[in-house]
């Protein structure tokens, strides 16, 4: 499969690569390509300019400091997993990065760049929407920060213009007393998520004083749990206060179906693996 005919740049400057976004309107930004790439070859995406942001130092690295974790937008998810700051202060990070895909895509596919494509099976936009923090980005009216509460749209969908470059995004670091898990379903064959919950929880002792529930997967785009989310929360953490906190998770949520997991059964996935994510965070 040949993707269509598009023109190739590589800026050395964010400011550079949005003045190309600028200039041609169906131009796309590539990152590790491990999204765009498959999309152009089957011509769901037909660009006819990439604009390869491999050339801009500033998008490189990765940085944790006392209260959050910064991810630049080149940073492979192997080079987020390996940072021993963020790892150390993130672990669902770790958890989450190591069930993507296989090696190859873990190796050139950036975290940053599976947040702005908004798959509604990928991993990491579930742990971002549990940890909240922002998106930040610059586009030709200058930079701006965008929470990642308002960030997720639908389907392939976020609320980035189509000439922003994400320059990086930081994600919250709890506090000490906070546990987190992810459990995902994993498709067999591509690794995607059929469904994923990701759970960070802050604890006063035994008892959650703060939760951030999140679920990809199952619904269009990722979303929190709120009514989990709520239900959990002033409860300590057991068995049977997980078993009433998820008795309604799938309300108000519209499931999808397919042919590798109908909508009951991604339904009763939706149940299980936010049970198992909620308890999970006492590992
Ligand atoms: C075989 C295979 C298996 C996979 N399995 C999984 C899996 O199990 N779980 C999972 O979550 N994902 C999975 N993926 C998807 C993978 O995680 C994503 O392709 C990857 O993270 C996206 O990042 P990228 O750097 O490759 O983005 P690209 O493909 O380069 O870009 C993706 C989109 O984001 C835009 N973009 C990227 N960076 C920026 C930026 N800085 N500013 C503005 N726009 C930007 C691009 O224009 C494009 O529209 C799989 C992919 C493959 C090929």
């Amino acid at each position: 499969m040949f993707p269509g005919a598009f023109t190739y740049s590589r800026p050395a400057t964010v400011s550079d690569a949005v003045a190309l976004l600028v200039d041609n309107p169906d131009a796309k930004i590539l990152a590790g390509g491990h999204s765009l790439v498959p999309a152009m070859k089957l011509r769901l995406a037909m660009p006819s300019a990439l604009v390869d942001l491999r050339d801009i130092t500033e998008l490189q690295g990765v940085e944790a400091s006392d209260d959050s974790v910064t991810i630049r937008a080149m940073a492979t998810y192997n080079d987020v997993r390996d940072h021993e700051g963020a790892a150390a202060a993130l672990p669902i990070l770790v958890e989450a990065i190591n069930v993507v895909g296989d090696a190859q895509v873990r190796d050139h596919g950036t975290l940053v760049g599976s947040l702005v494509h908004n798959d509604p099976a990928a991993d990491l936009t579930a742990v971002a929407l549990a940890l909240g923090g922002d998106v930040h980005a610059t586009g030709p009216n200058g930079d701006r920060s965008i929470s990642l509460d308002d960030f997720f749209v639908d389907l392939w969908t976020t609320t980035l213009e189509p000439d922003e470059v994400v320059t990086h995004v930081t994600l919250n670091r709890p506090s000490q007393h906070s546990r987190m898990a992810y459990r995902k379903f994993a498709h067999p064959a591509s690794g995607y998520a059929i469904v994923g919950v990701a759970a960070v929880l802050g604890m006063d002792g035994d008892t959650v004083s703060q939760a951030r529930v999140a679920l990809t997967g199952a619904a269009s785009t990722a979303t929190r749990l709120s009514s989990v989310e709520t239900a959990i929360t002033g409860q300590a953490l057991t068995e049977e206060s997980v078993e009433a906190a998820i008795r309604d998770v799938t309300a108000g949520l519209t499931i999808n179906g397919d042919q590798f997991a109908p909508e009951a059964y991604r339904a009763h996935l939706v149940e299980v693996l936010t049970k198992r994510a909620l308890l999970g965070t006492q590992a």
